[in-house]
């Protein structure tokens, strides 16, 4: 698919250029560990090498070191990232997306100027805590409390407890969200090295093993509050559901190709497998929909783009493209039969890796009821 329709030849040559290099960087180093991560973890070096390829700063203006490109060319960057390593990709979303653009749109300039550099350069890393145990779909219910800290104007200490946060056991910064009275909630940046954060052990996940999914306790942990309400902390999550959409693409692709491949080289029956019907309705049905998941996804980028409101783009996006993405994956399997059911080959692990997709950012059940509200408004 060809890169942008809305940039202006300047721009899109330079975001092809990106591209290519971010094509290169999967091939050669993120495709050939995926195994290896997941059976360990992220290494320590992979943001800093993210950062080289400037998958780091891609919502961030050139003036702040970033490396701003289009939401088009963001999705693309998150669809190819996950062909070689679903996790890096979703972490790459989470921080891209939510992270930094809260750092860019929602921070005072000092406290642009202490983080966002060194965040785009990977010198720090990032995580965003909004989940609680008893906060997911209902984001509304955190009940991590922001109590401001005498004599310090702008300093809060917070107290809760957080779970499931892409990222928090490396973090240095973390972009809380947190109630500052029985009606309002904010956002505070938290550096991580200090006695009120307590890291809990890393969560163990079915897919995206590579990634350190955190849990943690905060008491009287020391946080910097950047003025915002709720709804623009939470704003973010539209350009973050393109991402994840565009991570689930990545990763039917992938699986589709992989089956593909497969398909036209087993014999069963003296004949190939891509050439008896049910697997060709297999072929069939996952080209049809990784298609229309392509499009919505390029959609909703264009949009973002255009400065539209992406609400119920991004929702349709990322719902169809999670729920394609298992179910090519899971057909993916099918064809491969018995070496399907192996860790032997790739298709398991993005099969499992594609379950987190239905869930993070917004599970399905969420993502139909935001298309119905803004249908029915
Ligand atoms: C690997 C991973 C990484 C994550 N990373 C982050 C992160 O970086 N930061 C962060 O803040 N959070 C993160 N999350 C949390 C994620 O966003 C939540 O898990 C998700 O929003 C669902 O919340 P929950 O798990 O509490 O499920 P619940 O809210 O308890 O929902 C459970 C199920 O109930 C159903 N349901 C819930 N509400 C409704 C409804 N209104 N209508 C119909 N059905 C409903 C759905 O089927 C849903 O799957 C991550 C989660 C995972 C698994």
């Amino acid at each position: 698919m060809s890169l942008q329709t809305s940039a202006s030849p300047a721009q899109y040559e330079s975001e092809a250029a990106f591209l290519e290099g971010v094509e290169q960087f999967v091939q050669d180093y993120v495709l050939p560990s995926t195994r290896a991560w997941e059976a360990d973890r992220l290494p320590d070096d992979v943001f800093r090498r993210c950062a080289e390829v400037g998958l780091m700063g891609m919502t961030v203006p050139r003036e702040h070191g970033g490396n701003e490109v289009s939401c088009v060319a963001y999705c693309e960057a998150c669809r190819l990232v996950a062909q070689g390593d679903p996790a890096l990709s979703m972490n790459l979303a989470a921080i891209n997306a939510l992270c930094l653009g809260h750092l860019v749109k929602l921070t005072t300039p000092e406290q642009r100027e202490k983080y966002l550099g060194p965040a785009v350069r990977a010198e720090i890393e990032l995580a965003w805590g909004l989940t609680e145990p008893d906060a997911g779909s209902d984001a509304r219910r955190v009940q991590t409390w922001a109590t401001p800290i005498q004599g310090r104007e702008g300093y809060y200490h917070l107290n809760g407890q957080k779970m499931f946060i892409t990222n928090g056991g490396r973090a240095d910064l973390i972009i809380m969200i947190a109630r500052t009275s029985e009606k309002e909630l904010s956002a505070f940046l938290m550096e991580t090295d200090q006695p009120g954060f307590q890291l809990g052990p890393r969560i163990p996940t079915i897919g995206v093993q590579a990634s350190w999914t955190s849990q943690f306790e905060l008491k009287d942990a020391v946080a910097w509050h950047t003025p915002c309400t709720f709804e623009e902390a939470i704003s973010f999550l539209g350009r973050g559901r393109l991402g994840i959409a565009a991570m689930a693409l990545g990763i039917a692709e992938k699986a589709h190709e992989l089956a593909v491949a497969y398909s036209m080289q087993r014999q069963q029956f003296k004949r190939r497998l891509c050439d008896m019907q049910s697997v060709q309705n297999f072929i069939a049905d996952s080209e049809m929909e990784i298609e229309a998941a392509r499009l919505l996804v390029r959609k909703g980028a264009e949009m973002f783009d255009r400065g539209e409101d992406v609400t119920k783009a991004a929702s349709m996006a990322k719902l169809y493209a999670s729920e394609t993405s298992n179910r090519v994956t899971n057909r993916a399997i099918q064809i491969h039969g018995g070496r399907g059911m192996t860790f032997e080959h790739l298709v398991e692990k993005l099969w499992r890796d594609a379950k987190l997709t239905e869930i993070g950012e917004g599970c399905s059940e969420i993502q139909r009821m935001v298309i119905a509200k803004q249908v029915c408004k």
